[in-house]
């Protein structure tokens, strides 16, 4: 698998495993067979309630722990300074580990004081306890307050983003500014397999629809994806999408499917234009 750096830190596979909505032992166990199989990058988040199980994962895998990338973010209600602090510190414990190779400001707030949430974001980078700082479900004006305003030291803004749901404003301006997009919800939670042209092009190169819709992804420059598969069969497919040959014929189906499907919008969301 192909990794993903920038000048701030960042040194991440471009294909990790999502855990959320998996708990307890369900989650223990498919993180334990994701790194049996080879996967080397891990999303959790404290909002997801498994960041023990996460742990337990790690704890007890053979592959050591600065082989893996562990991405964590921090929830909305965690923003002001000291709690951020709090929350990251839990996030370290739960996790048993004494870093993440990145850390998330999960969901921006319309109140949240964003230089100083900032600040402390940066300040765990420093310290070197975040290896890798980020921003999700930052609209495009917010991510350029943070840059050009801010002067935040942001590696990565992970967003939904997959065939049906185009980003390109945000990735054009992450490219510029040397940040990698993590795409989340990348195959759509199965809308994106469900797609004839997607079956088409399956069926062309003999592989499966969720191999066409995630190489889609892994393709692209700075992009990263994190699709999450419980069972071995799924995890193996999508860690073998990498090697999907999509041609450019395929590509330009691709780009006249919609792109304005957007799977994950909960009432908190910020205005997805601003
Ligand atoms: P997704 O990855 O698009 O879809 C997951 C669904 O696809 C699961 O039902 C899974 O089933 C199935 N699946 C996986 N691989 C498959 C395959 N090869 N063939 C057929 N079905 C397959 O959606 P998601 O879970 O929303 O997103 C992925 C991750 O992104 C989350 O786990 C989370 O880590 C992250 N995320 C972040 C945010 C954020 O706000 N930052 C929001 C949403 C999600 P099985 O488990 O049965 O394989």
């Amino acid at each position: 698998m192909h990794r993903l750096t920038t000048s701030n830190g960042l040194n991440m596979p471009a294909l990790g495993l999502g855990t959320w909505p998996m708990l307890g032992t369900e989650c223990t166990q498919a993180v334990q067979q994701a790194l049996d199989l080879g996967y080397r990058h891990i999303d959790t988040a404290t909002a997801y309630n498994n960041e023990a199980a996460v742990g337990e994962a790690l704890r007890t895998s053979s592959v050591p722990r600065e082989q893996i990338h562990l991405t964590t973010k921090v929830w909305h209600d965690r923003l002001a300074p000291s709690a951020l602090r709090q929350s990251f510190d839990d996030s370290l414990r739960a996790l048993q580990t004494d870093y993440v190779d990145l850390f998330y400001l999960h969901w921006p707030t319309p109140d949240m004081d964003l230089g100083r949430t900032l600040d402390a974001l940066a300040e765990l980078h420093q310290q070197g306890k975040a290896r890798a700082i980020g921003v999700a479900n930052f609209p495009l004006g917010l991510l350029r307050q943070a840059i050009e305003q801010h002067g935040a030291p942001l590696s990565a803004i992970q967003v939904e983003y997959h065939v049906l749901l185009g980003q390109q404003p945000l990735l054009h301006y992450a490219r510029q500014h040397d940040l990698v997009l993590t795409a989340y919800t990348p195959l759509a939670r199965g809308r994106a397999a469900e797609q004839a042209v997607i079956v088409d092009i399956a069926r062309k190169h003999g592989v499966l629809p969720s191999q066409v819709a995630l190489k889609w992804l892994l393709d692209q420059e700075a992009v990263a994806a994190i699709p999450k598969a419980a069972g071995r069969a799924n995890q193996l497919a999508n860690l073998q999408s990498a090697n999907v040959p999509l041609d450019a014929e395929d590509r330009r189906q691709i780009a006249a499917l919609p792109k304005n499907q957007r799977v994950v919008n909960p009432d908190f969301a910020p205005d997805w234009d601003a």
